[in-house]
């Protein structure tokens, strides 16, 4: 599903924020990318996205290879992903079913089958009572699971979540992660860069630590580290 071979990203300013990554994630996997503040996560997470261009090396992603997508094709490639980021990302003057409706919209999908899509992931997200209400009148936690919903509604097989309970109280942070692994138990691949050390501790999925750029720790029903 998701492969990096040698890749490497050093930035304009001389930073290299990647080195000599090889990481294989296969379809139906659940992974949490780990590591200190600097160690490289987001910058994985952007080259995932092809928001930057790696200095070596490939990326594969599903059928597409990201060093070969044209401009053209990047909004399309997006689009087959599913994003979450720490901060929500919310569109503040739609109601939460018209911020989820929004995404399958611009993908064109026929309003028949928006129509039974949307609550149907509202409801997965134990979100239909409040399909009519606006993200400032949602807490953190439910506006983070419209988040979820909308990244879930035009069904991708992969799902990126950058720090996704960076700005939630520790039960909240346990109700979304809970929402991306039975996400995740529908079939859908799930790749969550996180700092939250318990979580991640005891829910025993693969852990791949970075630290300084580099993989230093791939482990299937890992935990966060072993210090502390
Ligand atoms: P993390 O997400 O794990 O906190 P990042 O991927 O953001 O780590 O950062 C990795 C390294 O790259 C850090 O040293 C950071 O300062 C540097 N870095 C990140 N983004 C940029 C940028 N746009 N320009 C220069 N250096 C950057
Ligand atoms: P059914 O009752 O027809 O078996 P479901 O209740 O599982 O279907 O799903 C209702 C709709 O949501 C269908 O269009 C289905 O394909 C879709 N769906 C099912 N699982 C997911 C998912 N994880 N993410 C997004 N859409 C889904």
């Amino acid at each position: 599903m998701v492969k990096f071979i040698n890749v490497s990203k050093r930035y304009p300013n001389g930073v290299l924020a990647l080195s000599s990554v090889n990481l294989t994630i296969e379809k139906g996997e659940f992974v949490f990318i780990v590591g200190s503040s600097g160690a490289g996560k987001s910058t994985l997470v952007k080259l995932l996205l092809k928001e930057i261009e790696p200095t070596e090396g490939e990326i594969i992603v599903g059928e597409y290879n990201l060093n070969k997508l044209s401009k053209r094709e990047i909004p399309y490639y997006r689009r087959k992903i599913g994003i979450v980021f720490q901060d929500f990302r919310l569109l503040p003057n739609k109601t939460v079913y018209e911020n989820v409706e929004f995404a399958m919209q611009i993908t064109g999908a026929p309003s028949k089958l928006i129509r039974r899509q949307v609550p149907f992931v509202l409801s997965l997200v134990g979100l239909a009572h409040k399909a009519k209400c606006y993200p400032h009148e949602l807490s953190g936690g439910e506006q983070q699971r419209v988040a979820l919903a909308r990244a879930i509604v035009n069904k991708p097989s992969l799902l990126v979540a950058d720090e996704p309970t960076g700005n939630l109280d520790p039960d909240t942070s346990w109700e979304i992660m809970r929402l991306l692994e039975d996400i995740n138990k529908r079939g859908t691949t799930v790749l969550v860069a996180t700092h939250a050390k318990e979580i991640v501790d005891s829910m025993r999925k693969r852990v791949v630590a970075i630290d300084n750029g580099r993989i230093v720790k791939d482990q299937p029903k890992g935990v966060y580290s072993y210090e502390t």
